[in-house]
């Protein structure tokens, strides 16, 4: 278990603020959970003790990790919000009741509709650090599924693979993707696990051999050209990701060249595309294998340049290049953006207004303007700008703003089924929309609808939250009325064939009358 020292010996540019509250924290929680005790027979406290770790590791603030701390608190000690509050004031108790109200969600193993239920949590959330508290709780209790009962191992598994990784790679947090993806693995397909690790192990010392002689050999090469902070380490492919990638690519495990790589790390930009110069200059790339992620980095912002070259000796390489900011972003993400930067110290960057506006739900109302530069714009993901138009924020006439800003919160809802399948909607959906969007035949055979338990007539505009129980009859059809009824443009092309068949129907049944 992690213990106060190494805590605090743990978290990034210490102070006296940050000690004093993490050490506070730290008691109380200990306090709380006395005598309480996880599956492994040891001390409930050794989970949240963990947890508050893994958040120092990834470099977050005092609050964040204090959070980490009394996360389970209110949920499992039975503490208060109100004595917390006291203790500890609002924007903790904030985040812990977030974390608790995420704990909720619940993947189970048959949902179609995972995007959503994806998208519901990051809705859920409201801030950016309670899906990362929540992401190291996760990770803890990953770490320590073998001790859970077996019929839970594989939902958890599930779940994990499903909603919880997928964010940590969208958020860029590798370090945190890399670790659980392993974990889930070996509980989803054990065997296939244990076959994949054993394969791994037994090439591992000559891979690594012939890659510390290319490392020792490039170094050299290097020192020549006057390239100052130069770091090199190697990277070891996960093993999800090994198994992955002879699914996808229909691969011998012996054909995958980057199970190991060599990363190297320099000081810019410049110095990356000069050390590929170097390394093209001495081994003779594979061709097509060049990508470079810097002038086009991935949806996530991850950015770096790889090649994979011939050694000489019959060998293929992985190199990776990139700056030393580059490497921290695609280890830690979204969490080395907010870490070090505004949340604890109080500093507004612009850069990051959007986001915490975003997920405090305040961006509703016509934020401000931000003046943001494009360059960094770019270090935004994808997945996060199309649920903000990020763009928006840019110098763009008011008018075409307002047409064009999609607030994820304004123009979307969550409907439930009574399983509690979630289906995102835009704003302003009815039943008939609803049913469409969970296939066509619930659309065309739609007969009529409960909305909280209640009949409801099919034109019913739903809201957020509602649950939906949709009643199918073999012989129900859509009518023409149905269009007035619905605004998604999925229910009205259903509607428009149905319409087009029936009519077809119709007339062959007149002409054959
Ligand atoms: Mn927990």
């Amino acid at each position: 278990m992690a213990s106060l020292k190494e805590l605090l010996g743990a978290i990034r540019y210490p102070n006296k603020e940050k000690i004093d509250l993490i050490t506070k924290a730290y008691h109380f929680a200990e306090k709380a959970h006395a005598g309480q005790k996880r599956y492994s027979g040891e001390p409930y406290f050794t989970h949240v003790a963990e947890t508050a770790m893994i958040l120092a590791e990834l470099g977050m603030g005092r609050r964040t990790i204090s959070a980490g701390l009394l996360h389970d608190v209110i949920e499992d000690a039975k503490i208060s919000p109100e004595e917390l509050t006291k203790h500890f004031g609002k924007e903790i108790v904030f985040l812990v009741e977030g974390v608790t109200k995420l704990g909720t969600i619940r993947y189970k193993g048959e949902e179609r509709h995972v995007e959503s239920l994806r998208k519901f949590f990051v809705a859920m959330s409201h801030d950016i650090r309670v899906i990362i508290i929540k992401l190291a709780d996760r990770l803890h209790n990953m770490r320590t599924l073998e001790y859970i009962p077996e019929e839970k191992q594989r939902r958890i598994a599930m779940e994990t693979m499903e909603i919880y990784i997928p964010l940590a790679y969208r958020l860029g947090i590798r370090k945190l993707k890399r670790e659980m993806e392993d974990l889930a693995f070996k509980y989803i397909d054990p065997q296939r696990f244990e076959e994949l690790k054993k394969a791994i192990k037994e090439s591992a010392p000559e891979k690594e051999k012939k890659l510390e002689k290319f490392r020792k050999f490039l170094l050299k090469m290097v020192e020549k050209e006057n390239m100052s902070e130069v770091e090199s380490d190697m990277r070891v492919k996960s093993i999800y990701s090994v198994h992955r990638k002879i699914i996808q690519k229909h691969r011998d495990i012996d054909k995958i060249y980057d199970m190991h790589a060599l990363r190297m790390q320099v000081k810019n930009a410049a110095d990356c595309y000069k050390m590929l110069g170097i390394i093209h200059g001495i081994w003779r790339p594979l061709p097509g294998r060049i990508k470079d992620y810097i002038a086009f980095p991935k949806p996530n912002g991850y950015q770096s340049l790889h090649t994979t070259v011939f050694t000489g000796d019959g060998d293929i390489l992985e190199v990776q290049i990139r700056t030393h900011d580059m490497h921290r972003n695609a280890e830690y993400g979204f969490a080395a953006h907010i870490s070090y930067k505004e949340w604890d110290t109080g500093i507004q960057d612009p850069h990051y207004t959007w986001f915490k506006q975003f997920f405090s739900g305040r961006a509703k109302k016509h934020p401000a303007p931000v003046a943001v530069d494009k360059e960094r714009m770019k270090h935004i993901p994808q997945w996060i700008t199309e649920l903000v138009d990020v763009q928006s924020y840019i110098n763009i006439p008011t008018e075409f703003m307002e047409n064009l800003r999609s607030d994820f919160f304004e123009h979307r809802m969550f409907i439930f089924d009574p399983k509690g399948e979630v289906i995102d909607l835009p704003i302003g959906s009815s039943i008939i929309d609803y049913a469409y969007a969970m296939d066509a035949k619930s659309g065309n055979k739609l007969f009529s609808a409960r909305v909280h338990d209640k009949i409801a007539s099919l034109n019913t505009i739903l809201k957020n939250g509602d649950i939906v129980n949709i009643i199918t009859q073999p012989n129900a059809k859509p009518t023409k009325k149905w269009l007035e009824y619905c605004r998604t443009a999925n229910a009205k092309k259903h509607i428009r064939d149905a319409l087009t068949k029936q009519e077809k129907k119709a007339n062959i049944k007149r002409q054959n009358s």
